[in-house]
């Protein structure tokens, strides 16, 4: 199977063959890979891929560009309207789609509408960059739609007239592609052009063209674990050649050799403080100043909470006079010029300069800069696969260590990859699972990679039992972690546990893709104490009527919505519930949520309005954000991304 790059739920209008047959609207899958558009069935209830409707052949697209929308859209394909946005986010996967952009290819155009304009932005910057080496790009496109037998924006009424507007510049892969073959002499404008009256296009970024590729930055080594990977150094810049497979990207050198390296390993300019030891990213104040107690004369440069685009210097300092110690916040400065300075008018033209003067000089402040604290010690993240493309896992280079625990699949055990990575190893007890299904769409669960996601390295699927290789988790499940701990957690650290998980599925509902089984049980703590999600998506796989069935004992009942209990109804917004209630286990230090009930009394009391309590440890700000992720209607819920920013709020104002 060919690799997925894009993978969407979309509108799509059908052909319409004949000027009288009626136009009609279907929901499909559309999937994208380096020679494939193809769209598919999608059974909503059940989340999966349903049976193919149809492709296109990437070589045959000759144009990839949005559409106007049309006069007077029914309400599915109506951009929202403010305030209605809220609660777009939703519906908008299954209900509304009101950005069109047109796939032109030999039949005409297909059209296409995203549920967001993000969505159709990112279709067509990939769509524009699988397609930038065809030879028959045109140079003009129809702005607008062929409805009933002719183009909206010139009346001409072949659907594959030549187009009518000359293809803005901004389209520089296309112009880069077409340098390359069989030119064709640019065709002059048309009379139309000039008289037609058009809404401005959305800009579309840019793919990068020749003379002006994206320069990054290593943030960590990288040492390739396949032939087609490129080693990284860290603090070396590589040139980007091609951003196509999110997770991999192709880059070159500075000695001009070209492979594939991990996205997360890079940064963009070397401008980032992100190289550096001493730059801490999403840190608060306080967590700032429990870290610096640890080290007299220690420093850490932060993002300034009270002031967005800005950052700060923390610095802990004793003397003789204040043997306790105090520590200091300073806002860097900067002047119209765009100099930076501290505490004095010390001027500097970027703030790694300004550290370095302060490393070695106090100039007003409360002590020079001695040692950078770091939050986490800076280790290499998780690359999605072990190498580029590689998701089939060679079982003779696993080391099998020892058992780690047995969920729904059976053994999960802790081993090593050639000897030196760490990885868990589920061995999927046969009958338990739908392998095909399941080995179906591993490549794309691969290209979900997130710091707070426990990441999917890849399968043995040549053997039975089959494994399922992921990043090892020292510290185990979260669940046994809140319940087992000898020591008391601070109400910060829980609310830290709480923002982890909320990052995840921040992550995961950008790319409209459900957990359908969030719970403590389902995340796993690293041997530094972050959270990260696991078994992501997995529940579609499970073949066991007690776990599938809502009225079966393992149903996730304690963790499901109404709609989910009564209708199976599975959205971004049950996942949003399942998450006041993973806070609520949190914040009660691994309790069982409703616990005094069994299932069927659970499933009663939630449909009749009752809820979880306030767990003692919760303040009335924390249990407010779980309790909105109980409401009754799916809609008033909160998003992950809303959710996100209560949770920050607070960690900011909370000490
Ligand atoms: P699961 O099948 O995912 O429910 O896993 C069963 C048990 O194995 C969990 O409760 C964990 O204790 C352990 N486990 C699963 N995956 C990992 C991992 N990636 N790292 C560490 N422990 C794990």
């Amino acid at each position: 199977m060919a690799s997925i790059i894009l993978e969407s739920i979309f509108l799509k209008r059908s052909q319409q063959k004949k000027k009288t047959s009626p136009l009609n609207f279907k929901k499909r899958l559309f999937l994208l890979t380096e020679s494939k558009l193809s769209y598919y069935e999608y059974d909503f209830e059940r989340g999966r891929r349903g049976s193919k409707k149809g492709s296109v052949d990437i070589e045959k697209i000759t144009c990839v560009e949005t559409v106007v929308p049309e006069n007077n859209p029914p309400p599915e394909r109506q951009v929202p309207k403010k305030g209605e946005d809220y609660n777009m986010e939703q519906i908008s996967i299954i209900e509304r789609f009101p950005y069109p952009f047109q796939v032109v290819y030999d039949e005409g155009p297909l059209y296409v509408f995203s549920p967001t304009e993000e969505l159709r932005k990112r279709w067509i910057h990939q769509l524009k960059s699988v397609i930038r080496y065809n030879s028959d790009l045109v140079q003009k496109y129809h702005p607008c739609f062929w409805i009933d037998g002719q183009y909206l924006c010139c009346s001409q009424t072949a659907k594959n007239a030549m187009g009518c507007k000359i293809l803005e510049s901004r389209n520089g892969s296309l112009k880069a592609g077409r340098s390359h073959r069989k030119t064709k002499k640019p065709l002059p404008p048309t009379p139309e052009e000039d008289t037609m009256v058009m809404k401005p296009l959305p800009p579309e970024p840019a793919p990068s063209a020749a003379g002006e590729m994206k320069k990054v930055v290593a943030l960590y080594n990288y040492v390739p674990m396949n032939v087609q990977d490129l080693q990284l150094q860290k603090g070396e810049e590589y040139l980007i050649l091609e951003e196509s497979h999110l997770p991999w990207w192709k880059a070159r050198d500075k000695n001009g050799r070209e492979g594939y390296i991990p996205s997360n390993y890079v940064t963009a300019t070397s401008n980032s403080l992100e190289i550096y030891e001493w730059y801490s990213k999403n840190i608060t104040r306080s967590q700032a100043e429990q870290l610096l107690k640890q080290e007299e004369g220690g420093f850490i440069v932060r993002d300034s909470t009270s002031k967005t685009g800005k950052y700060t210097v923390s610095v802990y300092a004793k003397s003789a006079v204040d043997p306790q110690g105090m520590i200091r916040h300073y806002v860097v400065c900067c002047t119209p010029q765009n100099q930076y300075y501290l505490a004095e008018k010390h001027l500097f033209n970027t703030i790694p300069e300004l550290i370095t003067y302060h490393q070695h000089n106090s100039a007003g402040l409360i002590s020079r800069l001695k040692y950078p604290v770091s939050r986490h010690q800076k280790s290499a993240p998780s690359t999605a696969g072990l190498g580029y493309g590689s998701w089939e896992i060679d079982p003779k280079d696993l080391t099998f260590l020892k058992e780690l625990g047995t969920g729904q699949f059976g053994v999960v055990k802790y081993g090593k990859w050639r000897g030196q990575y760490n990885v868990a190893i589920k061995m999927i007890r046969e009958g338990s699972m739908s392998e095909d299904e399941f080995i179906d769409e591993a490549k794309v669960m691969m290209n979900l990679s997130h710091e707070k996601l426990v990441q999917l390295y890849g399968v043995c699927t040549k053997q039975r039992p089959i494994f399922i290789i992921t990043e090892y988790m020292a510290n185990g499940c979260l669940l046994n972690f809140l319940r087992e701990t000898q020591r008391r957690f601070q109400p910060a650290e829980l609310l830290e546990m709480c923002k982890d998980v909320c990052e995840a599925m921040e992550y995961l509902e950008s790319k409209q893709f459900l957990h359908r089984d969030l719970a403590a049980r389902n995340c796993l703590v690293n041997d530094q104490g972050i959270v990260k999600v696991s078994d992501f998506g997995l529940s579609r796989y499970v073949l066991d009527d007690e776990y599938t069935s809502s009225m079966g004992s393992k149903f996730p009942v304690r963790w499901s919505p109404p709609e989910v209990l009564l209708y199976s109804k599975f959205s971004s917004k049950s996942d949003v519930w399942s998450f006041g209630v993973l806070m609520w286990e949190v914040y009660s230090l691994g309790k069982m949520p409703y616990e005094r009930f069994n299932n069927s009394e659970t499933t009663e009391h939630v449909i009749q309005g009752l809820r979880l309590y306030r767990p003692q440890q919760a303040s009335e700000r924390v249990y407010a954000i779980m309790y909105s992720c109980w409401h009754e209607k799916a809609e008033e819920r909160p998003t992950f991304s809303a959710l996100l920013g209560s949770i920050v709020d607070i960690t900011d104002e909370e000490p």
